[in-house]
């Protein structure tokens, strides 16, 4: 078994000074796997004081000289996908196949689009006889999950140092092996001591995190519950803040859809990652007229869905990250039951390996938009098909959630899907599986939070305007 003993902190490895010790479970074997030493209070202040010794140095450096060390990072990370793929597969069950197609080229395009931003940003420009700057805002405290946990870190932390920031990571505590590849990539890379910093911890160290002084700016990725904590926390004392918070998306499918594209599309985007994704389309707004051609397409979708050990790179469904996570699930799933949802065939008839977090993927279709099942996020691989009579009602049903992160439209008409997306009440939409451009803004509307990560609009999140007058003489008129 690995045990985790050290933070990184001013360029060294160092004990962790807490008394708390998560221990990771192998969510495919149930075996223990790993274990990891929390960091204190006291680690988050030495954390602070070396991230905030560091911040002069590097945010006066120059941006192209910021931008090569990133480059270089991402260098490394990708030098390391494979020990990153097993260490994802193994501690939270991503599936091979996920973590090769997703998991590592995402960050890493993200990575690259930070690096191109702060290439081609405009930092000071003169309005009149004054200097506007875009400065970097400080000491950033990052907070992450474990679902996509280096696309998550990257956001945050690539960005975070392009702007000129330094940083403090407290990454989840249940997926370590990728905060420590990141960490010995952005090493190798040459980062100076102090921009980066890393502390491990559960809620103890997020909240010492939200409440130290040196701390300018919190970066937070969860769930609703423990952003609306982030938040008052770090508002309290006059923080900056970014939440990237939970979804409840809905796929639109209008009556011109291409079903047999939309309908395995849709699954994908509620199966992936065995539906821990906060993108995850976990609701299908369906006209009733197709209900039953619809349910028909999701049985045979499903049997494509094999359920097993996530190495085995024919898996495409691995478990569930926790066992407190797979019970949660699952009753999610009688509730959906009981509450009188109808439960697709083959939703539940798949033998389950006999140990494993797994939950079969299922579908629910005559769902009502109030269920709990159509109106909480699940987290795992469960769908709920809602039917509809009219355009109007689609769009209505779509946004009757307390979310609003992304979502899609299905249509044979560009033009009608694109005014149904215009219309849909969150951060993203994808028109007919278009996928995500990562030059553009990523983030929530209502409660899946506020900020932006992604190209230069998350780079910007981190920065903040200063006007300096008089510093340029005004001709004479
Ligand atoms: P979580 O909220 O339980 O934990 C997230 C992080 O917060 C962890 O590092 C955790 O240790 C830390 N934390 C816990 N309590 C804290 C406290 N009181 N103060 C400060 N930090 C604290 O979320 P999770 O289970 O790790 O992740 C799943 C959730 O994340 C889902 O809701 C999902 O939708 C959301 N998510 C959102 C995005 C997005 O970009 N919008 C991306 C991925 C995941």
């Amino acid at each position: 078994m690995k045990h985790v003993d050290d933070n990184f902190i001013d360029g060294k490895w160092s004990k962790a000074g807490g008394s708390e010790r998560t221990t990771v479970v192998n969510p495919t074997t149930e075996a223990d796997y790993a274990t990891v030493a929390h960091g204190s209070r006291m680690d988050v202040a030495s954390a602070a004081e070396a991230a905030a010794k560091a911040f002069p140095d590097w945010s006066s450096m120059a941006a192209g000289a910021r931008a090569a060390i990133l480059e270089r990072t991402l260098k490394e990370i990708e030098n390391r996908t494979d020990a990153f793929v097993e260490a994802m597969a193994r501690e939270i069950g991503v599936p091979v196949w996920f973590g090769k197609m997703l998991q590592l080229p995402m960050p890493l395009r993200n990575g690259a689009v930070a690096v191109e931003a702060i290439r081609s940003m405009r930092w000071r420009e003169f309005m009149g006889p004054s200097l506007v700057s875009r400065v970097p805002v400080g000491v950033i405290g990052a907070i992450t999950p474990w679902n996509a946990p280096l696309h998550q870190i990257v956001a945050k932390v690539m960005a975070a140092l392009a702007a000129g920031c330094t940083v403090i990571l407290k990454p989840s505590e249940i997926a370590p092996s990728t905060a420590i590849l990141f960490t010995e990539s952005l090493a190798a890379a040459g980062l100076p001591p102090g921009a980066f910093n890393m502390v491990w911890g559960g809620p103890e160290v997020g909240s010492a995190i939200c409440s130290h002084p040196d701390i300018d700016m919190v970066s937070f990725t969860g769930s609703e519950r423990v952003g609306m904590a982030v938040a008052e926390a770090a508002g309290r004392r006059g923080k900056r803040v970014v939440l990237e918070l939970g979804g409840k998306s809905a796929a639109v499918i209008l009556d011109d859809a291409p079903l047999e594209k939309a309908i395995p599309a849709v699954l994908t985007s509620c199966f992936a990652n065995s539906g821990q994704t906060c993108v995850a389309q976990s609701r299908m707004v369906v006209p009733r007229r197709l209900r039953g051609e619809i349910e028909d397409l999701c049985r045979d979708a499903m049997k494509t869905w094999t359920v097993g050990d996530p190495l085995d790179p024919s898996t495409r469904l691995g478990p569930l990250a926790t066992s407190a996570h797979y019970r949660r699930v699952r009753e999610y799933i009688a509730r959906g039951a009981a509450e009188g949802a109808k439960a697709i065939e083959g939703s539940g008839e798949r033998i389950e390996p006999e140990r494993g977090y797994f939950v079969l993927p299922t579908v629910f279709s005559r769902v009502e938009p109030s269920m709990i099942i159509a109106t909480e996020e699940i987290f795992g691989p469960v769908l709920s098909v809602i039917a509809y009579d009219d355009e109007r009602e689609a769009i209505a049903i779509a946004n009757d959630t307390s979310y609003g992160l992304s979502g899609s439209v299905w249509g044979s008409d560009n033009e009608r899907a694109l005014r149904v997306a215009c219309q849909l009440r969150t951060g993203q939409v994808s028109l007919n599986g278009a996928p995500q451009n990562f030059l553009t803004p990523f983030g929530g509307f209502k409660k899946s939070g506020f900020g932006r990560e992604n190209g230069r609009f998350g780079v910007e999140e981190f920065l903040q305007y200063q006007a300096i007058h008089g510093a340029a003489a005004v001709p004479d008129a």
